[in-house]
């Protein structure tokens, strides 16, 4: 049987949107894009999660993209949703993608304002339906063009994590509910996208340095094996991410339930190698603001992670601080007296919801750091 191959190439950040274009012809020329896609509908679907600039897919490397397909006689869409309470269209003029793209004849997709369509999982475990955007239903091929970047739910946000933009807000939310992981890997049985890019040009290292140039894109025809590359290309083991209680690696997962490859991979091109900081893997490494106590039952580094972003976002009154107790992570124990509230954070405590008195119970695995935990922190 032969490997899994992923192809890489080089290209410098400083490079103009015609360079960038050319590098992206290269990476897909072993492809054959035109069998591929010659009369077809491709939606094009970049990472515009609207989080900061360079967290989103560069525009350059999606005109790339759109530019091969056109070429190989493809219909392009450019579609994304960006992350619940974000302005998908905004983001776009912002980080100059309508622009970018008035060269090519590829439409440009808000899959926010239009319809969707209720999608069963085969074999789901976390999800049985899923709200897929009409545009992504409709088209005949998917492409996934994420953005090489940590993330604090999921350790690197890649590929696969890529594809939650297709989904209904209340679906993207219900993810983080259930699993988030495994969800991911539900959503990937069901969309298949026909290639996987991965945009390097600039990376996110979200836990450290920010910004950080790797001068490289990456391709194949197997999310999974594409995914384990650009991890290991951040230093990131994509086997032993978010190693938790519940919180395993997606990729892992996604390997696990036979969607591609993650260790008998071919790498065709020089990968770039970097060692991208970890998320915190401790409590004590995160900033915690005087008055408000946290009941430290070994929580996964996604809930740690997550922590650390509303502690950090939360403008909790002065008469809440000293007044507040957060229980997180599996091995918490009840309170042994509450001092005012008592905030019980993740799946894993479900089990004190109902013993302990006076309490809020925040849904999710993680839960989602913007939408469930800060608002009751807030409140
Ligand atoms: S909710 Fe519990 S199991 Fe899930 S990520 Fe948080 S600490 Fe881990």
């Amino acid at each position: 049987m032969s490997r899994t191959s992923v192809y890489v190439e080089q290209i410098s950040p400083r490079s103009t949107p015609e360079q960038v274009s050319e590098g992206i012809a290269r990476l897909l020329h072993p492809f054959d894009l035109a069998r591929m896609a010659d009369g077809k509908t491709v939606l094009i679907k970049p990472n515009l999660s609207g989080e900061s600039g360079p967290a989103n897919t560069d525009p350059r490397v999606i005109y790339g993209v759109v530019r091969a397909f056109e070429q190989a006689g493809a219909s392009a869409l450019v579609g994304d949703g960006s992350i619940i309470g974000v302005d998908t269209m905004s983001v776009m003029r912002e980080i100059g993608l309508i622009d970018a793209l008035k060269g090519t004849r590829a439409e440009i997709v808000d899959l926010k304002t239009g319809r969707y369509v209720e999608t069963r999982v085969r074999r789901g475990r976390c999800a049985k339906q899923v709200a897929l955007a009409e545009a992504a239903s409709a088209a005949d091929l998917i492409v996934s063009v994420a953005k090489m970047k940590t993330h604090d739910a999921t350790a690197v946000s890649l590929c696969m994590k890529n594809l939650s933009g297709l989904m209904h807000e209340y679906d993207m939310l219900h993810f983080h509910h259930v699993n988030v992981s495994e969800c991911i890997v539900d959503l990937v049985a069901t969309v298949k996208p026909a290639l996987n890019i991965v945009d390097g040009l600039m990376a996110m290292d979200t836990f450290g340095a920010g910004p950080v140039e790797m001068g490289c894109v990456i391709a194949g025809t197997d999310p999974v094996a594409v995914d384990a590359t650009a991890s290991r290309a951040m230093g990131v083991d994509p086997a032993g991410i978010y190693a938790g209680t519940l919180a395993e690696s997606h990729i892992k997962r996604a390997h696990e339930r036979g969607l591609g490859e993650m260790k008998d991979i071919e790498v065709v091109g020089d990968l770039p190698s970097a060692q991208f900081a970890p998320p915190p893997a401790s409590l004590n490494e995160i900033s915690i603001p005087d008055g408000i106590e946290i009941i430290d039952g070994d929580p996964c580094p996604a809930c740690i992670a997550m922590l650390a972003t509303v502690l950090q976002k939360s403008q909790i009154s002065n008469n809440k601080l000293g007044n507040t107790v957060i229980l997180v992570g599996p091995n918490a124990p009840p309170p042994e007296k509450t001092k005012g509230r008592t905030i019980i954070i993740g799946n894993c405590l479900h089990r004190l919801q109902s013993t302990t008195q006076g309490s809020v119970f925040v849904i999710g695995c993680p839960p989602n750091a913007t939408y469930d935990v800060l608002p009751v922190l807030e409140a």
